[in-house]
């Protein structure tokens, strides 16, 4: 499979305080991938690092043989990489129907509203509900369609999950499925250990700043009771 995403010792900084130690870590074109961590690990810090929203960073981030560390967010989102961020990002005070109108398309394949509704058929029925009437399931879906609108290949989702009741968790478990299916290559924030094992072809560990563990979907299985345990979900 083709690399996409090559992070290679990235280092990143609020103000003086170092969050990422030099993480390392990849994603093959098409792969679903999360990162797995406690709280504080820097699994968050690093998405907005690959998105350029964290000012100081050094090391590599390369992406369809580009360098990103330097790069500006317009020039990344221009890249084809987008961030689902885990605040969900949504105005309150818009509807359903002007808050996918928002982000422009601002790569050739940028999905048409009319698209995204084929995807989330719940949000058509929701179209002129203001961002605030909506459950947090629905908030999610939008979230999401939001950023398909942008034409984004590499989707980076944090913590789509959060806050989720089990039957909606079970929607965006399929909804990354069809993503893939699509063709999207997707890097997955999650503390839920049961959904990232059905999704994911590879999973990264972060602790303290760094990546200290690579495990493959398939050994996966063996991995979740322990894991449960460290991330004390
Ligand atoms: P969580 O699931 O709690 O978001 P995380 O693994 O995503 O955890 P990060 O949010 O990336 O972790 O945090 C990594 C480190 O950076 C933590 O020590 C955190 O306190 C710090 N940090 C995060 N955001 C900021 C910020 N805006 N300013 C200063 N420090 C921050």
């Amino acid at each position: 499979m083709a690399e996409m995403l090559k992070v290679n010792g990235l280092k990143a900084w609020y103000g003086e305080s170092q969050a990422l130690h030099g993480t390392s870590f990849e994603v093959n074109s098409g792969e679903v991938v999360t990162l797995l961590g406690r709280n504080g690990a820097g699994k968050s810090t690093t998405l907005r690092s690959i998105m350029g929203l964290v000012a100081k960073r050094a090391g590599s981030i390369r992406y369809d043989e580009k360098e990103l560390v330097g790069a500006p967010s317009h020039r990344i989102a221009r890249a084809g990489i987008a961030l689902c961020p885990e605040e969900r990002g949504i105005f309150s005070s818009l509807n359903v129907r002007e808050n996918l109108l928002l982000p422009p398309a601002i790569r050739p394949g940028g999905m048409t509203v009319d698209q995204i509704f084929e995807l989330f058929p719940n949000l058509k029925e929701r179209l002129t509900s203001q961002g605030t009437k909506l459950s947090g399931g629905e908030q999610q879906m939008l979230a999401i369609g939001r950023i398909l609108r942008t034409g984004a290949r590499l989707l980076m989702l944090d913590e789509p999950t959060e806050g989720l009741a089990p039957v909606i968790i079970e929607q965006i478990a399929a909804t990354v499925k069809t993503l893939k299916t699509l063709g999207f290559t997707i890097l997955l924030v999650e503390q839920n250990v049961t959904f990232a094992a059905g999704l994911a072809d590879r999973h990264y560990v972060m602790e303290l700043g760094r990546v200290v563990d690579e495990i493959p979907g398939p050994a996966f299985a063996d991995r979740i009771d322990s894991l449960k345990t460290y991330l004390g979900v």
